[in-house]
């Protein structure tokens, strides 16, 4: 092996180059990027702090963080997993610090930080850099058509790399394998109802999220958008009901329990103020906002000058119905930001799970998001792309 050529300078391909190049100084290695500049991307995740990855305490199941690719996560982990990563960047003088939630980011809370570290090690390592030259196709017998400043050219390395990230698989269509097609998976809904978008900016800490006729759940914070719904809650059912949602036109019956309890601990909760004398209205659960607390006791069909001492087993029924099973319909898909994942890519089928090269094409190997891998937000995506180009490095 003499002359390897990676497709992509994101994260999984500049991580990629660097840990060749290092293992192999007398090998050429070259990434060809089709935009000005290598990892623009990187340098904006975590909102230009970089959520570079997670400690994943607290992950009781992979398929709750990656809802695909979970099982080729959890070999891969092993061999380079959040502590490895962590130590390969902090070798390179990079510390981190680790919120409450495991997110991991740069001390330097600068995602700039992490391209210089990757960029000083491609330097290092002699790779050759072809920024503005894009791909156009790769066959079977690993010929690359690309087009730079200079026209349209080729290249027959003896190994290629392709980490061009989500969306992008359609690069291979001339290679025969498996292509799941791609959909965006992170996003937040579009609501039509008036009333909770007039609650714009409130944050309800622990709700539980479903979709009405499905099994997707999810739970955590949930924020009130003027558009609809926003917050962690949303975006990991927007991911694990990716394709689902994208089948039906983005248009669903989102399921809201507002207290992430049950229907018995609601009734526990508010039963024993049936003999209360104080409006309903102004007595929320500490859980609620007083406005989002109104608004829910308007959905219930209880005057806003209703007593609890009038509420009645019926009235105290139809309250608990809306706190633990509220319904809104979804109306369409929002962005999370300018932050989404792509779902779909090369089926995980096409490669080998140990070395990530391509069971039908010799020499051809994947890493990154133009695999069928993806995940939740925090930090689980770039680990991906981290884990999988370091198979790759070590295995070519
Ligand atoms: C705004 C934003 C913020 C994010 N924040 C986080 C975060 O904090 N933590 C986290 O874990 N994940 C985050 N993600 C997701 C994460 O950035 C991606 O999962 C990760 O970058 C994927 O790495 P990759 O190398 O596979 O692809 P990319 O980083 O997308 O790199 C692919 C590269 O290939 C190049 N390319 C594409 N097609 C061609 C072609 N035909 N020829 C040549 N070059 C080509 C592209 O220009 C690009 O530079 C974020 C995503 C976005 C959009």
């Amino acid at each position: 092996m003499s002359n390897v050529v990676i497709i992509g300078g994101g994260a999984a391909g500049c991580f990629c180059a660097a840990e060749l190049s290092r293992l192999h100084p007398d090998w050429s290695v070259s990434i060809f990027e089709a935009a000005p500049v290598l990892m623009a991307k990187l340098a904006v995740t975590g909102g230009g702090r970089c959520n570079i990855t997670n400690t994943f305490e607290g992950v009781d199941s992979l398929a709750a963080v990656y809802p695909r690719g979970e099982r080729l996560m959890k070999r891969l982990l092993h061999s380079f997993g959040p502590e490895d990563c962590l130590r390969w960047f902090g070798d390179r003088g990079v510390r981190f610090v680790v919120q409450d939630d495991g997110c991991v980011f740069p001390e330097s809370q600068d995602a700039m930080q992490i391209v210089r570290t990757l960029e000083r090690e491609l330097r290092h390592g002699g790779v050759k850099v072809y920024c503005r030259r894009k791909v156009v196709s790769v066959d079977a017998e690993l010929t690359v058509r690309y087009t730079d400043a200079a026209g349209e050219g080729s290249v027959k390395p003896d190994a290629l790399i392709v980490t061009t990230g989500g969306g992008t698989s359609r690069i291979l269509s001339d290679c025969g394998m498996e292509l799941v097609p791609e959909l965006p998976s992170l996003f937040t809904f579009k609501i039509d109802d008036s009333g909770l978008r007039g609650l714009m900016g409130t944050v309800v800490e622990n709700v539980t999220l479903g979709l009405a006729g499905t099994r997707f759940r999810s739970s955590g914070t949930l924020l009130l958008t003027d558009w609809g719904v926003s917050g962690p809650a949303t975006l990991k059912l927007s991911s694990y009901a990716a394709r689902w949602l994208a089948e039906n036109q983005y248009r669903a019956t989102l399921l809201v329990n507002w207290l992430d309890g049950s229907e018995e601990e609601a009734m526990r909760l508010l039963g024993d103020r049936l003999s209360d004398g104080r409006l309903i209205a102004n007595s929320h659960p500490s859980e609620l906002t007083d406005r989002l607390w109104r608004v829910l006791v308007e959905r219930a069909g209880i005057r806003p000058d209703a007593r609890w001492s009038e509420l009645g087993r019926k009235g105290l029924a139809r309250l608990v119905s809306i706190l633990t099973a509220d319904t809104y319909e979804i109306i369409g898909r929002a962005r999370f930001k300018e932050e989404f994942v792509t779902c779909g890519g090369v089926a995980l089928s096409e490669v080998n799970p140990t070395t990530l090269e391509s069971r039908s094409i010799p020499g051809l190997y994947l890493a990154g998001e133009v695999l069928d891998i993806d995940a939740i937000t925090g930090g689980f995506n770039l680990q991906a792309a981290w884990s999988t180009a370091h198979t790759i490095a070590h295995s070519i």
